[in-house]
């Protein structure tokens, strides 16, 4: 096997796509025994929906998701501070979807088996270390369900794709831990009449606080014109206090915070009362790190550069390292130097992206209006703030990013 695949999420499904449209073999190993719908929602930005649809899967995304015709931020009073179009709306040759994560996570994990073979992408195999030799590296698993080994792995080079926890970056960096710096959020999907056009992306409050990120990612989910919006609220506090990771959020610990956000066309309170389920967890990611690649391996996706979820990036930029890898292996053929071509490039330009996702994000146009207007209500958003400014803020961010519309269209493609 040229290339060993640790992790079957976005990064390491995605990773094992490419390869394998290029004639590079590869297997996959998930440590989970059966792949399910899991999470809420998730936006893919033109950035993103680029690289899907290098791998033929942009209509079916499109299909199962919605398409976000424009991205606006409102103060907590309900006032609008600022609005733009997005995706095909505003001129990119592809379109902005959100998308359930789970589905998201279930047409990349069918594609992978029926492209690659369901040999190729084994589950119920957690990875417990990796060591090196002069021709490749052995892989050692467990079986998830019952602890017991497993056969080891064996190939070229191995690309750690294991998530935030990765048990393959804490191999070369035994101290890491993620950064944790007083925000918590808590997440829901609730099904409701469509918000403004139904096909708008929310931002609303301030980070300093209380805020609430709100989109659509069903539609018509009952038959009976209702969709189904996702929601993640964000507070900073003073506090060292962590969310536990996935666990049932106590809606009491935050819904006063909203009780007050109501406006003719969302009641917010109400919106986070009547979801479905509420999930909590901790916002944090982790300091960048100079180096990913060590021999003949590398890590990919959230084991390579975790990062606040602000921006609507971290499994876009999933999705582009595993392009810009695929690319350099096709070049150099599975060796170290193909693994360190892709450090190169794509260390420095996701820790950037990292780095402002803590400082200033899209949602710092909110932070930047709260501190101007005292938190106060506004006469007119031009006394306060004005749209080139605004229009700045969110230009400044899509090009950290890699996703401003010029350079996107002029970009040659990665493989
Ligand atoms: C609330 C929230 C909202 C988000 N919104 C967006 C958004 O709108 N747009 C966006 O682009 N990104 C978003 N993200 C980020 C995005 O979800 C992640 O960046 C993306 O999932 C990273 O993909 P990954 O494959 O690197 O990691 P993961 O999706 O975490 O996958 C890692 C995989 O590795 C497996 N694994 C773990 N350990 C082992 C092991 N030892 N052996 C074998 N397998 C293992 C896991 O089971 C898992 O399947 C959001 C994140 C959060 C938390």
């Amino acid at each position: 096997m040229d290339v060993a695949i640790i992790g079957g999420g976005i990064a390491g499904l995605s990773l094992a796509l490419n390869l394998h449209r290029h004639g590079i073999a590869c297997r996959v190993y998930e440590r989970a025994p059966e792949i399910k719908e899991l999470g809420v929602g998730i936006t893919l930005l033109p950035h993103a929906m680029r690289e899907f649809a290098a791998l033929g899967l942009d209509k079916e995304l499109f299909g199962a998701g919605i398409e976000i015709l424009e991205s606006c931020f409102f103060n907590r009073f309900g006032q609008l501070i600022y609005k733009e179009s997005r995706g095909t709306y505003s001129g990119y040759q592809y379109p902005e979807v959100s998308i359930h994560r789970g589905r998201l996570h279930m047409i990349l994990y069918t594609a992978a088996r029926e492209r690659l073979g369901h040999d190729r992408i084994l589950t119920d195999h957690d990875c417990t270390g990796v060591a090196q030799d002069e021709d490749g590296v052995t892989i050692a698993f467990k079986e998830f369900s019952s602890g017991k080994a497993r056969e080891p792995g064996r190939a070229s080079v191995a690309i750690g794709c294991d998530g935030i926890n990765s048990v393959v970056r804490k191999q070369f960096y035994p101290e890491d831990r993620v950064a944790f710096a007083g925000i918590n959020t808590w997440r829901g999907v609730t099904r409701r009449k469509p918000i403004l056009t139904g096909r708008s992306y929310l931002r609303i409050g301030s980070i300093l606080t209380g805020k609430i990120v709100v989109y659509p990612i069903v539609d018509d989910i009952d038959r009976d014109g209702n969709q189904l919006i996702n929601w993640m609220a964000e507070i900073k506090r003073d506090t060292f206090d962590q969310n536990d990771w996935n666990k049932p959020g106590n809606v009491n610990e935050f819904l006063p915070i909203y009780q007050d956000y109501r406006f003719a066309w969302l009641d917010v309170a109400e919106l986070i009362r009547n979801a479905d389920q509420i999930l909590e967890y901790p916002m944090v990611d982790k300091d960048p790190v100079d180096r990913w690649t060590f021999g003949r391996v590398t890590l990919a996706g959230d084991a390579a550069h975790p990062m606040y979820p602000r921006g609507s990036n971290g499994a876009g930029q999933a999705i582009i390292d595993a392009r810009f890898l695929t690319g350099q292996i096709k070049k150099l053929g599975a060796t170290e130097a193909a693994l360190q071509q892709y450090e190169a490039v794509r260390n420095p330009a996701t820790a950037k992206v990292v780095l402002t996702n803590r400082t200033d994000p899209p949602d710092a146009i909110l932070r930047e209006v709260w501190q101007r207007s005292g938190g106060q209500r506004f006469g007119r958003i031009e006394d306060v703030i004005s749209r080139t400014e605004l229009e700045a803020i969110s230009e400044r961010y899509k090009k950290v990013a890699g996703f401003d519309r010029d350079s996107l269209k002029a970009r040659p493609s990665f493989v």
